[in-house]
């Protein structure tokens, strides 16, 4: 599927991804595969919209009829600032990645979508979470980590913005040194490291019984994390389940209809 500039998109996309890059997302094949599935005629594109461009990007779009959008990296925080009715999940995580043009309306269905991947890899050691990474994606796990009842510990490149990100998100939880896995009954890498083939070095010894692991990231930028957590945890998952949840989480949101996971999931490489 081709990407879209913004002001070049054509009519009749009533829903989409944008974000810049976007060329690599998957979820046009995932949301295409789920309407055409269900016998629907709407489609979902990728359209490319720079940083500070949103705003005008999302005007251009409803006025040609798109109802929906997914937001990726870097317009997640200035897609929660655009809408007059985020709801309560998207202020707290600070970010929103699913749109309603019509209503101004704004969620996160990272949150739940990084809570149902993790939930599949169950039974998880109900003790301490290692997180690793402070970004957008780190925002949503430790938001669901904490929610689930975890002991939070975050390592990140810059110290500070773990830090930072605890407290802006309000979140009890200890910013480690290192990246050392002890005592920890999950393991989530939600760095973008891999995409530069060099993920954090994570210390495994002393893990809890049982422990699990998951990269947020999917394809090859998965593998370094994956590779090394195989054989040290009970399971380990790479990003694309939860790709798959917050996408039909999104869809479900929408359109009021289930989205057809297993449709999804096959749709993606
Ligand atoms: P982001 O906001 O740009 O954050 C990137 C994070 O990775 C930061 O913590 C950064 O540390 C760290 N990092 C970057 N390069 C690194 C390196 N070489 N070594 C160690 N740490 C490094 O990105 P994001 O939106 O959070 O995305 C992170 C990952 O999650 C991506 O792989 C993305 O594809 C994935 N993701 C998956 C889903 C899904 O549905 N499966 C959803 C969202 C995101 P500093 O703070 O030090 O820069």
């Amino acid at each position: 599927m081709s990407v879209f500039e913004w002001r070049d998109a054509p009519d009749g996309l009533a829903y989409a991804v944008l974000g810049d890059p976007v060329g690599h997302s998957w979820s046009p094949a995932m949301h295409n595969a789920a309407f055409e599935a269900l016998g629907m005629r709407e489609r979902y594109g990728a359209i490319r919209v720079p940083s500070g461009e949103l705003r005008a990007a999302l005007e251009r779009l409803a006025a040609q009829g798109a109802r929906g959008v997914n937001i990726t990296v870097p317009l997640k925080a200035e897609a929660l600032a655009w809408a007059s009715h985020p709801d309560a999940l998207a202020v707290r995580v600070g970010a929103a990645n699913t749109l309603d043009l019509a209503a101004g309306r704004a969620t996160n269905t990272d949150v739940p979508g990084f809570r149902e991947a993790l939930e599949g890899l169950d039974p998880l050691p109900r003790s301490v979470a290692v997180l690793l990474g402070a970004g957008g994606a780190a925002r949503a796990a430790a938001v669901a980590l904490a929610d689930a009842g975890f002991e939070l510990r975050v390592f990140n490149r810059t110290r500070a913005r773990a830090e930072q990100m605890l407290a802006e998100l309000g979140l009890d939880g200890t910013v480690l040194e290192e990246p050392n896995a002890r005592d920890a009954g999950v393991v989530v890498n939600a760095t973008s490291g891999g995409l530069h083939g060099d993920g954090v070095a994570v210390d495994w010894d002393g893990l809890a019984p049982g422990a699990v692991a998951m990269d947020l990231a999917y394809g090859p930028a998965a593998e370094p994390f994956v590779r090394a957590a195989t054989g040290r945890v009970a399971r380990v998952a790479d990003g694309k389940s939860m790709l798959v949840a917050q996408g039909a989480l999104s869809f479900e949101w929408w359109t009021g209809i289930r989205a057809p996971r297993e449709v999804m999931l096959r749709a993606i490489p």
